[in-house]
């Protein structure tokens, strides 16, 4: 019998199996077809979801909680979601204010987590250009880390909607990242396990621009440890040759880092602050301790330092007759993030495009970066005029980086295919941990741009529910790429207690204080309207 080339092709099938690129090619086509249908119900819910964003944008702002103090955000954000149908664990990692908020059952398992933490010292009136505090020296949202979590958890509510309607499979997973100012629990959260059943994780971060990025993203990891000396006490005048002063150890220590960085690589950055210099002068300083954060590129360069740290502060333990011990405070891998993940982002950024700014938002915006004398341009070339207006592209690895700050979004991003999806809640051109990066934090600026980016994060989730391509080749980047030739090691080890001492004494006092000024959204439309702020305002008044 003649074998008809048609039958030949699937005698040949039997025996050899599909070819790969056919495979490809129909699982190409697996997402389902009313997907695009369901982004457009998903986009146009978000839009009628604005008060609930400008209400949690708002609320988390006015808590104003250092890392790992964020017990009102916690406590909210959680119970948003606990009414929502989320399963929540809290104190994840040893972390009281840390937890997992779970729905859904199967796979994919997609992760969706944003920063909750605020700066020392920010405390700001959002919606003037000018300098002014909530509360003198509190802390406040000068990093904008009050819009992801309820972005996400928007996103997450309006999908999950479609999801129970449809019966589509997966779980959805919310988490904070607590104490992101401290790089303090994220490589915790890995250590624990907290991620292992993860398939996929969107991670979102303010910016001033929607932009997502893969590869090598070109900053820096970290080590943060803090040295204590033990020394002994004694009358400083009376008889000062009987004291073993820590300080002292302190002091040497400094100096000694400080020599060393002239033979340190130019992409090492490199700070201290000292956290107990002694008590006062006439008691020579039994105690004292400084706490250093060692910023380098790669995990072998970061060690490399922390060695040398520890080396040195008992150099000088030897030289000053004191005891040392150390503790790490905080870790971050350098960022690596995923292609598969960003370009389905990206594609969704491109739908959703830019918020529409009026003109009182631009007003604010350039006034703001008149006050802060904000450069021209951005560190790429492009212009610093306003708000952004035009789309930033899809960024791949960095070519050359002279080294950067460092968030421990990579600890996960290393562990788990991740992106960092930017949005455009804040005003560019600002220093950045700053005062006036808290102006834009509780204005329609935030909220316009926490409704955009909440949509993005909905249609992406709808892409990697309904295509499982995204997410078998985001597991083929981070295995075959990524992971390739360089293998994590956190710098946690099994013992290493998360550092959740740290930022009571900060807190602690300005508690009550920031209490009086929570907002209050059954009598106030806006947290500007409780301030009396009449937006944009761009002068003081009363003067
Ligand atoms: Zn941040």
């Amino acid at each position: 019998m003649k074998i008809m080339p048609s039958s030949r092709f699937l005698i040949f099938l039997l025996f050899f199996g599909f070819p790969q690129h056919l495979v490809a090619q129909k699982k190409a086509m697996a997402s389902h077809p009313k997907v695009e249908s369901w982004k457009k119900e998903v986009m146009k819910s978000l839009d009628e979801r604005r008060k609930s964003a400008q209400e949690m944008v708002d609320m988390v702002f006015s808590f104003s909680e250092l890392g790992f103090q964020e017990t009102e955000t916690s406590a909210y954000l959680t119970s948003i979601l606990k009414k929502n149908g989320f399963a929540i664990e809290t104190g994840i990692a040893g972390i009281p204010t840390a937890w997992m908020a779970t729905w859904g059952s199967g796979k994919p398992v997609i992760a969706l987590g944003s920063d909750i933490d605020c700066i020392p010292k920010a405390s700001q009136k959002p919606g003037v250009a000018y300098k002014e505090a909530i509360v003198e020296d509190a802390p406040g949202h000068g990093e904008g880390h009050n819009s992801g979590l309820p972005l996400v958890i928007l996103s997450a509510i309006e999908v999950k909607k479609i999801m129970e309607r449809e019966k589509i499979a997966g779980t959805l997973i919310i988490w904070p990242g607590v104490a992101e100012e401290l790089v303090g629990s994220k490589a915790w959260y890995i250590r624990d396990g907290y991620f292992k059943n993860v398939d996929a994780c969107i991670f979102t971060h303010v910016g001033n621009n929607m932009n997502v990025s893969w590869g090598d993203a070109g900053n820096n990891g970290l080590v943060s440890v803090e040295f204590k000396f033990e020394g002994s006490s004694a009358h400083s005048a009376g008889a000062p040759w009987r004291g073993k002063s820590a300080l002292d150890a302190v002091e040497l220590m400094n100096v000694a880092w400080n020599f060393k960085r002239e033979h340190l690589k130019p992409t090492q950055r490199s700070h201290y602050v000292i956290t107990d210099g002694g008590d006062q002068p006439n008691v020579v300083p039994s105690k004292a301790a400084v706490w250093y954060y060692l910023r380098e590129r790669t995990y072998e360069d970061i060690k490399s330092m922390y060695d040398d740290a520890i080396q040195y502060s008992k150099s000088v333990a030897a030289m000053t007759g004191t005891k040392v011990s150390y503790q790490l405070l905080g870790t971050a891998w350098p960022g690596h993030f995923n292609k598969s993940i960003a370009e389905a982002v990206y594609k969704n950024i491109k739908i959703v495009g830019l918020p529409i700014w009026d003109s009182s938002d631009q007003q604010l915006a350039r006034a703001v970066q008149k006050l802060v004398n904000a450069p021209k341009k951005t560190q790429r070339g492009e212009p610093i005029d306003g708000l952004a207006t035009q789309l930033d592209t899809l960024h791949g690895p960095v070519q050359f980086s002279w080294g950067a700050g460092s968030d421990d979004i990579a600890d996960i991003a290393w562990n788990v295919p991740t992106v960092v999806f930017r949005y455009p809640s804040n005003i560019p051109g600002t220093p950045g941990h700053n005062w006036a990066d808290a102006i834009a934090m509780a204005t329609p600026i935030a909220h316009k741009g926490v409704v955009n980016g909440s949509k993005v994060v909905a249609a992406t989730l709808l892409d990697m529910l309904t295509d499982a391509t995204i997410i078998s080749n985001a597991w083929d980047y981070h295995k075959n790429v990524q992971t390739k030739e360089v293998q994590y090691i956190s710098f946690v080890e099994a013992t290493t207690p998360p550092a959740i001492h740290l930022n009571n004494k900060i807190m602690d006092p300005f508690r009550p204080q920031l209490k009086k000024y929570y907002y209050d959204p059954s009598k106030y439309k806006t947290y500007l309207e409780q301030l009396g702020i009449q937006y944009p305002q761009l002068e003081k008044k009363g003067f």
